[in-house]
């Protein structure tokens, strides 16, 4: 079995609405980012890929590539479960979303679905959280987003 660790931040800048774990969720900021901003996404895969210990995901999509500019980043996990899926399964994953606002848990059950469903696996082996940070720091201050997640995988042989 192998563990992975992935974090991103991204800031608030524009106009909303953002999107988290694949699920868009309306809010008078946006997220800049070269693709759509999916931090909980791209945290996520950032552990996948560290898991597998194939780099992070900068190297993978590297984000002055015009390919991925703008892109579903969806599309992004997708392609690193097809890679993770010729040796490894996924047992879990863990995502904890840090944000001052907006509220998450109301889409906390959609959110594991949508993963789950990109992962081709059960929701429960998917966990999404959310805490802030007592408005402390630069979460605090609603200048942007961060998500760590964690993940084991296990050899398929
Ligand atoms: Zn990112």
């Amino acid at each position: 079995m192998r563990i992975g660790h992935g974090f991103d931040v991204h800031k608030f800048g524009g106009e909303g609405p953002i999107i988290l774990c694949g699920i868009t969720i309306e809010n008078p900021k946006g997220l800049l980012a070269h693709s759509d901003g999916d931090v909980a996404i791209h945290a996520l895969c950032d552990a996948i890929i560290g898991a597998m210990g194939k780099g992070d995901i900068g190297h993978w999509f590297p984000d002055n590539d015009k390919q991925f500019e703008n892109i579903d980043s969806k599309s992004l996990l997708k392609e690193v479960i097809q890679v993770l899926a010729k040796n490894f399964q996924l047992i879990n994953a863990d995502i904890t979303i840090i944000a001052q606002s907006p509220k998450i848990s109301p889409f906390v059950a959609e959110m594991k679905k949508c993963l789950a469903l990109l992962c081709h696996c059960q929701a429960s082996q998917i966990n999404v959280k959310a805490t802030t940070t007592e408005k402390l720091g630069y979460i605090g201050r609603e200048e942007g987003i961060a998500v760590h997640a964690v993940v084991l995988i296990d050899d398929k042989n």
